[in-house]
């Protein structure tokens, strides 16, 4: 997979857990390691002081508020101290699945249904996903959209399967 996705070159992507000792300092489940740049690019202008230098995790529980935390520092930004509407979230609007070019859920689920897309290459050829990939800054996770906009794809599949029986 190429398409200029900045991650993809690189290694392979996990959105799994990959510490389950650091937890959630308000629900309790366990968070995803996130780098100090990201974190950075994401909070609001007015929480960067608090941000420091350090790594993050990010809370992967739909239904808490809580987004990014550091148990040592004792800091934790919520929903609302985030520049972007974190898309596994509840009630996040837009559902962003590519935050460089800014391709929501919606959008690449049309692409399957009304467009015939089946494949990540052909979500990047319709919506412009993933050009211009600055993932490390722009999403989240810091990491590439790819995974997501591979389940966005699979959404839409499950659609036409429901409408073709
Ligand atoms: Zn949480």
């Amino acid at each position: 997979m190429s398409n200029g996705c900045c991650c993809c070159r690189e290694k392979k992507v996990s959105l799994g857990p990959e510490d389950s000792s650091t937890l959630c300092p308000v629900c309790r489940k366990p968070g995803v390691k996130v780098k100090n740049i990201t974190v950075k690019h994401l909070v609001a202008d007015e929480f960067i002081d608090q941000v420091g230098n350090a790594d993050y995790y990010l809370c992967m529980n739909e239904g808490c508020e809580v987004v990014y935390y550091n148990l040592k520092l004792a800091v934790k930004f919520d929903k609302k101290q985030i520049r972007v509407p974190v898309w596994f979230k509840k009630d996040a609007d837009p559902k962003y699945v590519c935050y460089c070019s800014r391709v929501t859920e919606e959008e690449v689920i049309a692409a399957v249904v009304k467009n015939g897309a089946s494949t990540v290459e052909d979500i990047v050829n319709l919506t412009g996903a993933m050009k211009n990939a600055r993932c490390q800054v722009n999403n989240p996770l810091g990491k590439c959209c790819h995974p997501a906009i591979r389940a966005a794809i699979e959404k839409g599949l499950a659609v036409n399967n429901q409408s073709s029986v």
